[in-house]
């Protein structure tokens, strides 16, 4: 009789979600008390159903914490004129205390291009590619919500960062990019891998620590990990059944990797509740 393959341990973010969400109430409170009501702005110019679900999902979250949320909806007819200055009108509001700027956008529209127009003090989501630049040189600035949550995660249940070989395949500027800078930031030594990149396999399977950040279901089976690595699934797939799936084929990987991150209940409810957190951390900072 064989043995049982041992299965990853899961790295769940429903624990940390809910401590980052306690921390942003407890501030969001405190500032309600001084007087302060803590406004998110999201804008948004198109009619994406995921899109629109996201929108809503911040919004019923924000609330819960406190949070006021202001939809500035353009529509897809929107010109990247006509985004700037909404991004330039909240930015210059006081009562807003962070901006979002929701993708995708419409044709023509470039969101790093738009970003500028966020004041890097609102900028609750790191779209702004000045954020990048000061997290990138260790200035202090929002690092994209997405990239946080990894680290939020890896933490939370105890991951040695320090002198560990971390993989992290996809060089977005919202994820891959900025989780470089975090991850150089705590020691690790970093190696990020893209479309391009020659036999991905034998790279990932170099890794300490392997974030999946692609955007192709299943991309990363059991052949990209080394045994007991962890593994962090960063990917939000639709299925065809409407639910979501990651890049990681969990089936094959879970018998190999010492931990595994879920699709969904990993990374993407500890990004919402940092985007909250940042938002309050914005608002104290004013
Ligand atoms: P993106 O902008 O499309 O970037 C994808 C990256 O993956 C690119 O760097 C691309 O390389 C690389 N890539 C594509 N195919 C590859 C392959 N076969 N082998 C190696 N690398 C490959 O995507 P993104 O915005 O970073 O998002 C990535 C995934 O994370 C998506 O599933 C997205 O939905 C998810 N996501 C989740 C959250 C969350 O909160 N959970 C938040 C944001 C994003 P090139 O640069 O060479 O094209």
């Amino acid at each position: 009789m064989s043995e049982p393959s041992p299965a990853a341990r899961s790295l769940s973010g429903r624990d940390i979600a809910a401590r980052l969400r306690a921390s942003a109430a407890e501030s969001v409170s405190a500032l309600a008390v001084a007087g302060v009501a803590v406004r998110l702005a999201i804008v948004t110019a198109t009619q994406d159903e995921s899109s629109a679900w996201y929108v809503r999902s911040i919004a019923a979250a924000a609330g819960k914490v406190g949070i006021e949320t202001e939809i500035v909806d353009l529509t897809p007819q929107a010109g990247p004129s006509q985004i700037e200055a909404a991004l330039a009108r909240l930015s210059a509001e006081d009562d807003v205390h962070g901006i979002i700027l929701q993708t995708p956008l419409p044709v023509g529209a470039r969101a790093e291009q738009l970003a500028l127009s966020i004041d890097p003090a609102k900028d609750v989501d790191g779209a702004n590619p000045l954020s990048l630049g000061r997290l990138t040189v260790g200035l202090t600035s929002f690092a994209p919500a997405t990239a946080q949550a990894v680290l939020q995660l890896l933490d939370f249940h105890g991951v040695e960062l320090a002198g560990s070989r971390a993989v992290v395949v996809g060089r977005s500027a919202v994820v891959g990019k900025p989780l470089l800078q975090l991850l150089l930031r705590r020691d690790a030594t970093v190696t990020v891998c893209h479309s391009r990149t020659r036999d991905l396999p034998a790279v990932t399977r170099k890794a300490d620590v392997l974030v999946a950040a692609v955007g192709r279901a299943g991309l990363i089976t059991a052949d990209y990990i080394r045994p007991g690595a962890v593994v962090i699934d960063v990917g939000t797939n639709p299925t065809a059944g409407g639910g979501l799936t990651g890049d990681v084929d969990a089936r094959s990987a879970a018998p190999v990797a010492g931990a595994l991150s879920p699709v969904p209940g990993g990374v993407g409810p500890v990004t919402t509740a940092q985007l909250l957190l940042n938002t309050a951390t914005a608002a104290i900072q004013r």
